[in-house]
C-alpha cells in the first residue's frame, strides 16, 4: 500500500465506525419496542446471505450496510425486556459499551505480556466474582466461552488431580490403564455436564445416577458410597424449576469420603449475590470447583463462562501449557486457567459489568427479574393455569392443559411476537418455561406477556 491509501484507509476506519456506532444504538433503542422473534418474511430474507464467496472486494460501509438490512431483523430481541427462552441474559449498557472498546483493542488474553490490562482486568473481576459468589476468596478460576466449557474444565481438572492423588500422571500417561474415577450426577442432571463428561471420555453409561424430588433437587438420602476416586456432580438452580440441591449436606458427606465436589451453578449460583436470595446457595461454597456464566443472570454480552477451583494449582496442572517462547512471567498467566490459548478479552465486559452494577446494583438486578417470576406465577394461576414448579428464583413452568395444548401455545406465544417462551418437558408433560433474565425487563413487560399468553392460550384451548 501508498502511504497515501493507507491515509484512506484510516479515514474511512473512522467514517466506519461512526456508522457502525449509530446503527448499533438504533437497533440497542429498538430492542424494546421491535418483536421478540423475528417475522417470517425477515427469516426468508436471510437467503440473501447464501452467495458464493465473492471474488472481489466489497467497500467495508455496504458490508455493514448489508449486515443491518438483512442481519438485524433476523436477530432475536433478546436484549429488549420481553424474551424469556432459555436462561439467556440481556446485555448491561456498561457491558455492551465496553465490548465496542474491547472490540477496538482486540487483545489477545492468553498471556499477561501479549495483554497486560486483560490479565489484570481478569485477575480483579475473578475476585469479585468470588466475592458476589459467596465462594473462598483465594479460589483461582478462569474465563472461558460458556457453562459448558467451563463444566468440562473444572471436570478435567478434577480428574487429574483425584488421579494425581492416586499415583497417575494423566498429562504423561493418559487415560488408558488409569485408575477408574467413578462421576455421581443427580437424575436432573443438565445436559451440559453430560456434554463435558462426554468430550472428557467419562462416557454416559458409566455414570452412576442419584434419585431427586420433585422439584428436581438430588436427595442427599439417596447418595450412593462416594471415594477418594469418585466426583459428585450438584447443582444450583435446576434449568426448569430453578431449584437448589441440598449442597451443605451433600459435600459434608463427599468430603467425609474423600470424593471432589463439582457444582454447575450456571445461573443459580449468583442467588448468592441477594442477601434476599442467599440462603437458597448456602453449603455451595463448601464444593471444589464451580462452573457459572456471567451472560445469564448477571447480563455480561456473550460469551463469558467461569471456572473456578477451590485448589488453583489442580486448574493449573491440567490447563498448563508451555513453550519455550511462551514462557510465564511472576504473576497470573490467563491461559494456564483454561482449555483455550488465544482469546478474546472476555474478562474486560465482565468487569465493566459488575463495576456498573456494584454489589447493590447485581443484588437488585437478582431481586427485580425474582419479582418478575412471581408476578408472573400469580398472573398464570390467576388465569386458572397451571404453575408447575415452586417459584424459588426467576424460573416458571407453567402448563396450559395437556401437552398438546401447551405446545399449541408455545407456537403461538412464539409466533405471536410480543414475548418469546421456550418449552420443555417436565415430569413427563409439556410445560412452557418463563426464564426472567433481564435487567430490561419492566413490571409492564410482565403485564403486557402475561395478558397475550392468557389470550393466546385461551383462543388456542378453544
Ligand atoms: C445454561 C446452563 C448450562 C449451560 O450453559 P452454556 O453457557 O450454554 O454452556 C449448564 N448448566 C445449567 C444448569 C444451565 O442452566
Amino acid at each position: 500500500m501508498t502511504m497515501q491509501s493507507v491515509l484512506n484507509e484510516l479515514s474511512n476506519r473512522d467514517e466506519l465506525l461512526r456508522q457502525a456506532a449509530e446503527i448499533a444504538r438504533s437497533y440497542a433503542r429498538g430492542s424494546c419496542e421491535r418483536r421478540v422473534a423475528p417475522a417470517p418474511n425477515d427469516l426468508d430474507n436471510l437467503a440473501k446471505f447464501r452467495e458464493p464467496f465473492p471474488s472481489a472486494p466489497t467497500d467495508p460501509m455496504q458490508v455493514l450496510a448489508k449486515l443491518d438490512e438483512t442481519g438485524s431483523p433476523a436477530t432475536m430481541a433478546t436484549t429488549g425486556g420481553r424474551y424469556f427462552g432459555f436462561v439467556n441474559g440481556g446485555t448491561l449498557p456498561a457491558s455492551l459499551a465496553a465490548n465496542w472498546l474491547a472490540g477496538a483493542w482486540d487483545q489477545n488474553a492468553g498471556l499477561r505480556v501479549m495483554s497486560p490490562v486483560a490479565a489484570e482486568l481478569e485477575e480483579v473481576v475473578l475476585r469479585w466474582v468470588c466475592e458476589a459468589l459467596g465462594l473462598p476468596a483465594n479460589c483461582e478460576g478462569g474465563l472461558v466461552t460458556c457453562a459448558t466449557m467451563a463444566n468440562f474444565t473444572a471436570l478435567v481438572a478434577a480428574r487429574q488431580a483425584l488421579l494425581a492423588r492416586a499415583g497417575w500422571n494423566v498429562s504423561d500417561d493418559g487415560m488408558f490403564g488409569a485408575p477408574p474415577i467413578d462421576v455421581v450426577v443427580g437424575n436432573e442432571v443438565h445436559a451440559s455436564i453430560l456434554k463435558a463428561l462426554t468430550l472428557a471420555g467419562f462416557g454416559k453409561k458409566r455414570l452412576i445416577r442419584v434419585e431427586v424430588d420433585d422439584q428436581g433437587r438430588m436427595r442427599a438420602d439417596k447418595l450412593p458410597a462416594l471415594n477418594e476416586s469418585t466426583i459428585l456432580c450438584i447443582q444450583a438452580g435446576n434449568v426448569n424449576t430453578g431449584a437448589f440441591d441440598p449442597a451443605a449436606e451433600l459435600c459434608a458427606r463427599a468430603h467425609e469420603q474423600g470424593a471432589w465436589v463439582h457444582v454447575d451453578g450456571a445461573f443459580g449460583l449468583w442467588a448468592a449475590a441477594s442477601p434476599k436470595y442467599r440462603h437458597h446457595t448456602k453449603g455451595f461454597d463448601q464444593a471444589d470447583s464451580w462452573a457459572t456464566d456471567a451472560h445469564k443472570w448477571p447480563n455480561v454480552n456473550y460469551d463469558s463462562g467461569i471456572v473456578l477451583l477451590k485448589d488453583g494449582m489442580a486448574l493449573r496442572a491440567a490447563m498448563t501449557m508451555t513453550a519455550a517462547y511462551l514462557e510465564a512471567g511472576a504473576l497470573r498467566e490467563p491461559m494456564y486457567h483454561t482449555p483455550e490459548a488465544s482469546r478474546r478479552a472476555r474478562g474486560v465486559e465482565l468487569w465493566a459489568a459488575l463495576k456498573s452494577l456494584g454489589r447493590k446494583g447485581l443484588s437488585s438486578l437478582i431481586e427485580r427479574t425474582c419479582s418478575h417470576a412471581q408476578r408472573f406465577a400469580e398472573g398464570f394461576r390467576q388465569a386458572g393455569f397451571d404453575v408447575l414448579n415452586d417459584v424459588v428464583i426467576n424460573q416458571v413452568l407453567v402448563s396450559f392443559g395437556s401437552s398438546e395444548v401447551t405446545q399449541k401455545v408455545i407456537l403461538a406465544v412464539q409466533e405471536n411476537g410480543t414475548c418469546w417462551c421456550g418449552g420443555t418437558v417436565w415430569h413427563g408433560k409439556s410445560a412452557m418455561r418463563v426464564s426472567v433474565s433481564s435487567w430490561a425487563t419492566t413490571e409492564a413487560d410482565v403485564d403486557l406477556s402475561l395478558k397475550t399468553i392468557s389470550r393466546l392460550a385461551q383462543e388456542c384451548r378453544g
